[in-house]
């Protein structure tokens, strides 16, 4: 097992699930490949979608202790390497859970 690799195809699939199944721009699958794993402390996971098809790029957060996830499109030319060196965050403190729940609580009502 390794336990250090926040990237398996399993941990891919899950978030595959959960947070993205389908671009928001053109509405393909995505596939394992689109998905990348920024961030994953195994309370908060920062996900990183690049559609196959139209390139549109998203960003999600999961938030595992909420089941919460929330996502963005992205404008950024950052590549996910660049992306990773912003969001090198060791831990996550009960602070920014709350703060990212009270966000997404905020954006909710947004579009609602
Ligand atoms: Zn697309």
């Amino acid at each position: 097992m390794n336990n250090n690799d926040n990237n398996t195809l399993e941990k891919k699939q899950f978030f595959l699930d959960s947070v993205a199944k389908f671009c928001d721009k053109c509405g393909t699958p995505y596939v394992l490949e689109d998905v990348n794993i920024i961030q994953n402390t195994g309370v908060l996971a920062i996900i990183h979608f690049s559609c196959h098809n139209c390139k549109s790029k998203n960003m999600a957060t999961f938030v595992a202790p909420l089941g919460m996830s929330n996502r963005v499109p992205i404008n950024t030319d950052l590549s996910v390497k660049e992306i990773k060196k912003f969001a090198n965050k060791k831990e996550v403190s009960p602070e920014e859970i709350l703060e990212i729940y009270m966000k997404l609580k905020k954006e909710t009502k947004v579009f609602v």
